[in-house]
């Protein structure tokens, strides 16, 4: 039976005025298994284009041709990839080696895309690589080995799937005489044991050597003769069987065929990640800074304030009482006091254990301390509560009765050694002025004296002082959050700082994601960046993608690999944006921590997992553009490329 046959075969190039070369014209012709067929005829006769036609390259033609009995135009793309894998093996008159694969790598290509196991493919190879006369040169690069050994090489990674037939367009037409007659020998013996080799030459000594010859002009046999009888050749040394699994490219292989040729380009591979990372590395810095400055934040008012306690304000749209009687302290923005029944509502509520009155007297130069002949004024008066911890004490002790802390500065303005002596104070509520003594007892961040002792001056005065602020102590600080829902459910506000901090937290979050948004859209730039250099390898590449095609590849073979080259500058960009980070995190933080004692950027987990994880999803994105243009490449077009 015929392995091949060719039935009213017409091949109609369409040239770019839109008229159509008729390259192949009515070819029938048919082939048997072990024969050795020399296609001979004129430069521009369509022997190359009847070739690529027989070797599933090329489609596009009217007429059969059946191997095996089925018709190839039938098959469906993944049919056609399987034909063109484990039917045919194609030696090219360029060689068209893949440059930056070792030759054993180029030589297990063909099985590396059905993902056969690489000890297998090892075997296999070394087994027709040492057949070849090649077994000392395997780790070398193809730009390492003379014209004739290229050619073996071709011819290696043809056999290496065991095809049925071998398709040598012009295989010695760049190769002296000597090594034309090498490679003339080898390709004789492969037709000697049982495979059909078709071959294309110029020379009238190379189709001596064949069963039969074949000549064509334009488009056209002219005629076909029987040369002399191979003898066949019994298969002496045992070929490992092979095994044709239909499988895929696996993920793996194509990511280690990505990163084989990334490292052929390495510096310009290094510097678009550098590139790309910079974008990724100011998302993560700014997602830092904001986690950063949030815990400073909180850090600090945890520390002054006492995890126990719960501040109350009289909510002003509460007080329906405003009378501009109560004028001065309305006026700074004092909340209105509170009243014995207030004070039992909140007495009542779960979980508080004490409630303590507080106010806080500001005065703009109206109230002073003096002592002896020097008089100083002071901004505010506050009672003491549970709030008040002690990292607000400077020095000395917290005042007990009759006694008042001051702050350093109005201690300074008293002639400084103070502590201990009796100073008096001097204030101005409701255009009437107080005045009582007091013992210094210590130095803090703030004035302050026992709420006691400032009720008894009032009442001295014929007044009752009206507490501002309550504080509520509870039982345990896990019920503080709880307290505080509760209170503002009744109608009054928490602390006026902790309220800032809330705001301040809002702030500093949507201030993060502002500057994070900037600097995502340089993020942009990566990507486009990554979308122009990919595509620049793919137009460099156009021929070696001709040849993984024509060995076998299927599209979605070509596309993983690009795809795997795009995965691969993302994850780099993002290692080296995260190890930027790291590095200017480090610094920024050893001067932060010697400033003001925290570390400004707070590197999380969460944020370098983000950080890479964008980098990848951006540069695969960016390379799917080119990665889908790599694989619509038309075998015979990017073979035709120089
Ligand atoms: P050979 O291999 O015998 O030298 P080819 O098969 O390459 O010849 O080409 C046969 C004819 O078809 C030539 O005249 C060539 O110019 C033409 N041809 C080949 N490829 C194309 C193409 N892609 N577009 C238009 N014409 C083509
Ligand atoms: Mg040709």
């Amino acid at each position: 039976m015929n392995i091949l046959e060719l039935n009213h075969i017409d091949k109609d190039y369409k040239l770019d005025g839109g008229e159509l070369y008729h390259a192949l014209k009515d070819i029938n012709v048919s082939f048997k298994k072990g024969e050795l067929v020399s296609i001979i005829g004129e430069s521009g006769s369509g022997k190359s284009t009847l070739m690529n036609i027989i070797g599933g390259l090329d489609s596009d033609y009217t007429g059969k041709l059946l191997f095996n009995g089925e018709n190839i135009g039938e098959y469906s793309e993944k049919q056609l990839d399987e034909y063109r894998k484990n039917k045919i093996g194609f030696i090219f008159q360029s060689f068209n080696l893949i440059p930056h694969l070792s030759i054993l790598d180029n030589v297990t290509i063909a099985m590396t895309l059905s993902n056969v196991s690489k000890e297998e493919r090892v075997k296999r190879a070394e087994e027709i690589l040492e057949q070849l006369g090649l077994k000392q040169h395997i780790h070398k690069k193809p730009n390492q080995l003379s014209g004739g050994q290229k050619q073996r090489v071709a011819i290696a990674r043809a056999l290496i799937n065991d095809p049925d037939i071998i398709i040598a367009d012009e295989p010695t037409g760049a190769l002296d005489s000597e090594t034309t007659d090498q490679v003339l020998k080898i390709i004789e013996d492969i037709a000697k044991r049982g495979k059909l080799v078709i071959m294309v030459t110029h020379s009238d000594k190379v189709a001596a050597h064949s069963s039969r010859v074949i000549r064509i002009a334009d488009g056209e046999i002219i005629y076909d003769r029987k040369g002399r009888e191979l003898a066949h050749i019994e298969e002496t040394t045992e070929t490992s069987n092979i095994s044709k699994r239909a499988q895929n490219l696996s993920f793996v292989s194509a990511v280690k065929l990505a990163f084989q040729n990334m490292r052929e380009k390495m510096s310009r591979n290094i510097w678009v990640s550098l590139g790309a990372s910079i974008g990724i590395m100011s998302v993560i810095l700014m997602l830092s800074l904001g986690g950063g400055l949030k815990a400073y934040m909180n850090q600090s008012i945890n520390s002054m304030a006492n995890p126990r306690v719960v501040e109350v304000n009289m909510d002003e749209h509460t007080d329906n009482s405003a009378d501009s009687s109560k004028g001065m302290n309305t006026l700074l923005g004092q909340s209105p006091p509170f009243t014995n029944k207030d004070l039992e509502t909140l007495t009542k509520i779960d979980h508080v254990d004490s409630v303590e009155k507080s106010v806080n007297i500001v005065g703009f130069g109206t109230n002073t301390i003096s002592y002896g002949d020097k008089s100083t004024s002071v901004l505010s008066l506050s009672t003491m509560s549970s709030n008040v911890t002690d990292s607000a004490l400077l020095k000395g002790s917290f005042p007990g009765k009759n006694e008042i802390v001051i702050q350093e500065e109005t201690a300074d303005a008293l002639g400084g050694d103070i502590i201990g002596k009796t100073i008096t104070f001097k204030w101005l509520v409701d255009e009437k002025f107080y005045s009582a003594d007091f013992v210094v007892s210590g130095i803090a961040n703030n004035t302050y004296v026992n709420y006691k002792d400032l009720a008894q001056v009032y009442a001295d005065n014929g007044n009752e002082l009206q507490p501002t602020t309550v504080y509520l102590v509870a039982d345990d600080k896990s019920h503080t959050a709880a307290i505080k829902e509760e209170i503002e459910k009744s109608g009054y506000r928490g602390s006026a700082q902790e309220a800032m901090t809330d705001s301040f937290n809002g702030m500093i979050d949507a201030l993060t994601i502002v500057l994070a948004s900037i600097s995502g859209i340089s993020l942009f730039v990566s990507a486009i960046m990554i979308l122009v250099i990919l595509h620049i390898s793919v137009v460099e590449r156009t021929k070696e993608i001709g040849v993984l095609k024509a060995i076998g590849a299927r599209r979605k073979d070509i596309k993983r690999i690009f795809v795997s080259e795009a995965f691969l500058i993302g994850l780099f960009s993002g290692l080296i944006a995260v190890t930027l980070t790291s590095v200017l995190g480090w610094g920024a933080n050893s001067i932060s921590s010697h400033m003001f004692d925290m570390n400004i950027v707070q590197m999380k987990m969460s944020y370098i997992t983000f950080g890479i994880v964008t980098s990848i999803i951006i540069s695969m994105l960016a390379g799917l553009l080119p990665a889908s243009k790599a694989a619509k490449l038309e075998p015979v077009d990017s073979l035709r490329r120089e």
